[in-house]
């Protein structure tokens, strides 16, 4: 078979995602099904659709328009702060799209206009992580402006926390979120529809708290992919985290010294390699590397250790030789899932289509 390759199991993501659009469901929230880390692949997108997303969630344009040019059928959200240069782009392949800049939602109103339709609004407010969102002193004056922009209707707010400083969602910023909805409503007499509390690292949150508030919606792509939470890494209960694995062959496998031989300055990646001396050691190279993949990333079968990586080899240490052009099979983090998808080098196959009993809608040519 094809290596590198990633091994993706439908029906494991199909388990997970079933599993927490109930889990949610329970407590009124709905799932946007986030298909950024698979490059808005169609065959995964309807895979999340049968397993009952509300919507799908992609921050690139671009993985919005494939699902749309492949006949996947559903609402899409463009979940990253759209370019103003892609303003005509973001109203054809997104219903909705996440704002924090007037001049934005403005471009989109002119766009939607031209093209003679309605653009969906989310304004995405910052709740103390410091990445995208409007100030929360100043989401009243932009809703004002927003309200009146034609072709525009808001469809909400929204906030996304534990991504670029790690903040944690928890009880007083959601609570934040649900206070701010209400006055927000009270003040325009406008009914939001959709409140989107933020991703994956919400779950803790939800499954301790007893009420949601207003929240209604959650947009999870981790937790589906690999059935861990972001905020420690934690295996979720009732989820795969075996969904999707990373497959390279041996193409070296060798006794070694364990120390370099001669004067050592830096490496292809800058980084001095930590050596220790053990002797003879086996040492095997799979064909895959940097640009592929993120070696902190990646997780090793038993027995075998990670030991370098430079942009076209990663070196394993074994107590025993391997075979050479037998498949190693690692498991991936969030990290080393993006860039292995990205790859060009990377091939995907979907494995266990039929197990979760439902035929995949045919994917145009
Ligand atoms: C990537 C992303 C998500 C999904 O995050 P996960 O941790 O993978 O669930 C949600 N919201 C926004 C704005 C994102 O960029």
């Amino acid at each position: 078979m094809n290596a590198p390759r990633l091994d993706i199991d439908l029906g494991k993501i199909h388990h997970n995602a079933q599993h927490l659009v109930e889990l949610l469901g329970k407590k009124g929230i709905a799932v946007t099904g986030v298909t950024k880390v698979c490059m808005g692949s169609p065959v995964i997108a309807n895979t999340l659709l049968h397993a009952g997303v509300g919507g799908l969630g992609d921050s690139r344009v671009e993985n919005l328009r494939l699902m749309k040019q492949q006949g996947v059928s559903a609402s899409k959200i463009l979940i990253r702060s759209p370019m103003i240069s892609q303003a005509d782009k973001v109203v054809r392949y997104a219903d909705v799209s996440f704002n924090t800049e007037l001049e934005v939602v403005s471009a989109l109103s002119e766009s939607a206009r031209n093209a003679g339709r309605q653009h969906g609004v989310v304004l995405m407010v910052e709740l103390g992580d410091l990445r995208e969102g409007i100030l929360p002193v100043d989401v009243e004056s932009i809703m004002a402006s927003v309200l009146q922009m034609p072709n525009i209707r808001l469809a909400g707010i929204g906030t996304n926390l534990a991504c670029r400083s790690g903040v944690i969602p928890d009880a007083k910023n959601m609570a934040e979120l649900s206070l701010l909805t209400s006055n927000l409503e009270a003040t325009f007499g406008y009914k939001l529809d959709f409140i989107s509390g933020g991703n994956s690292a919400n779950l803790d949150w939800v499954y301790n708290t007893g009420a949601p508030g207003r929240v209604n919606d959650l947009r999870l792509g981790e937790a589906i992919f690999l059935g861990r939470e972001p905020l420690h890494r934690q295996a979720l209960p009732g989820l795969y985290t075996t969904a999707i694995t990373l497959v390279a062959e041996v193409i070296e496998s060798k006794i070694k010294p364990s120390m370099p031989i001669g004067k050592l300055a830096q490496s292809a990646f800058g980084a001095k390699s930590a050596h220790v001396d053990k002797g003879p050691v086996i040492q095997s190279i799979v064909a895959i590397g940097c640009q592929d993949i993120d070696p902190a990333g990646l997780r090793a079968p038993q027995g075998i250790r990670i030991l370098d990586a430079s942009s076209d080899h990663l070196i394993l240490g074994s107590d025993r030789r391997l075979k050479i052009g037998s498949e190693i099979s690692f498991q991936v983090d969030y990290s080393a899932l993006l860039r292995a998808m990205t790859s060009p080098f990377v091939c995907n196959v979907f494995v266990n289509k039929q197990s979760h009993r439902f035929q995949l809608p045919p994917v145009a040519a």
